[in-house]
């Protein structure tokens, strides 16, 4: 298949256009570059033993989608360009509605040009709002938002129900991530947030790495069993396979459809730190600081429908998660 990979030089936009060379896919990556960097493609190459076709754009040029259209038959696309910070969001709102909307309404404006009735689109586990137990299972409402990035997610995914509504062929599949760690084996790919990291795992390879002191871990009286928060998190070439299942599934079921993407079970901030040293041998000092506003205590996923629907589990371990994270994050030449 001609696969468009929207985002493809981003973290899990690389590691899927790997898998989907791998299998072989033709991949035509469209990519800005606003959050990834300009040899990307070539490390893909690398790795894949075949090089996507690299077109450096914006998702919300049409023109430039149109030409891409133009030049390449597309069966599919998968849908990863946007912004994904959750507290730039809260600053800069219009900046996130302005970037996901109107990237993923240009693109189904020339999908639509051109016939092409099959995405998959990057959810995430933000959806299911602060008022859901877990596991998270698809079949729970999805309707609230904590910040303007997860409403960005919530109406890109009503604006495809909408979509599949309104055109009984389109295919969408809504894939809601938990929360991706880890890097490609071979070093070359992996998350290289600019400035000082957000998320819990970039900032711990920083720690590991002497870059920065300390990490604080953000609450230690939660009910949870050792007081600090529970996620599901996912190395992340399992959830590039999962984007493989995801586009054989979608070619041939009509609707829009979301599903899971996580292991279905939660770790918490202490087990993935301790984890890390296991795997890496290398100390992370810690202090417990206060809960960070907005985080929920536990989040985890029912993994069973991507199971039942694209025959997919997460397979790799904590331990690998954290091995290949510090072999990316240590390496010389990655940032
Ligand atoms: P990333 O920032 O590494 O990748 C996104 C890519 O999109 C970047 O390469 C960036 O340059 C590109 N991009 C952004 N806006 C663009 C535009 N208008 N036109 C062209 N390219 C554009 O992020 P990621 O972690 O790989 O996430 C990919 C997708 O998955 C995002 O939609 C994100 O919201 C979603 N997601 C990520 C996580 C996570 O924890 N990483 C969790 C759930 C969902
Ligand atoms: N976390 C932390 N210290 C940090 C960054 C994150 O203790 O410097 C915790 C955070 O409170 C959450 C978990 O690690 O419980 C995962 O956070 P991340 O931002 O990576 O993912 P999300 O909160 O979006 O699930």
């Amino acid at each position: 298949m001609n696969v468009l990979v929207t985002g493809g030089a981003g973290y899990i936009g690389s590691h899927t256009c790997v898998e989907l060379l791998q299998a072989g896919h033709r991949v035509i990556i469209a990519d800005n570059l606003s959050n990834a960097s300009a040899d990307v493609p070539e490390r893909i190459a690398v790795i894949a033993g075949a090089a996507p076709v690299f077109y450096q754009v914006d998702v919300r040029d049409k023109d430039a989608l149109r030409e891409i259209f133009r030049a390449y038959a597309i069966d599919s696309v998968i849908h990863f360009a946007g912004f994904k910070a959750v507290g730039e969001s809260c600053r800069e709102p219009l900046k996130y509605y302005r970037n996901n909307i109107d990237s993923t309404l240009t693109l189904l404006e020339v999908m639509g040009e051109f016939g092409c009735k099959t995405i998959v689109f990057s959810s995430s586990a933000t959806v299911y709002g602060p008022n859901n137990p877990v596991p998270y299972r698809e079949d729970m409402p999805a309707n609230v938002a904590t910040n303007p990035y997860g409403w960005t997610k919530l109406m890109i995914e009503q604006i495809l129900r909408d979509q599949a509504s309104a055109d009984p062929e389109f295919r969408a599949v809504l894939l809601r991530y938990f929360n991706p760690i880890g890097a490609h084996p071979t070093g070359l790919l992996g998350d290289d947030p600019n400035g000082i990291p957000n998320n819990l795992m970039p900032y711990v390879a920083r720690v590991a790495a002497g870059i920065l002191p300390k990490l604080t871990v953000f609450g230690g009286d939660y009910d949870t069993p050792d007081g600090t928060c529970l996620r599901d998190y996912l190395h992340v070439v399992d959830l590039a396979k999962g984007h493989l299942a995801a586009i054989d599934y979608a070619a041939s079921h009509p609707g829009a459809e979301a599903i899971n993407l996580g292991t279905g079970s939660g770790v918490s901030v202490l087990e993935l730190v301790h984890a890390f040293t296991r795997a890496t041998g290398r100390e992370v000092p810690y202090v417990i600081g206060p809960r960070r506003d907005g985080d929920l205590p536990m989040v985890w996923a029912d993994a069973g429908k991507a199971k039942a629907l694209l025959g997919w589990t997460a397979e790799k371990t904590l331990e690998e998660m954290c091995r290949d994270s510090w072999s990316f994050a240590s390496k010389a030449g990655n940032r």
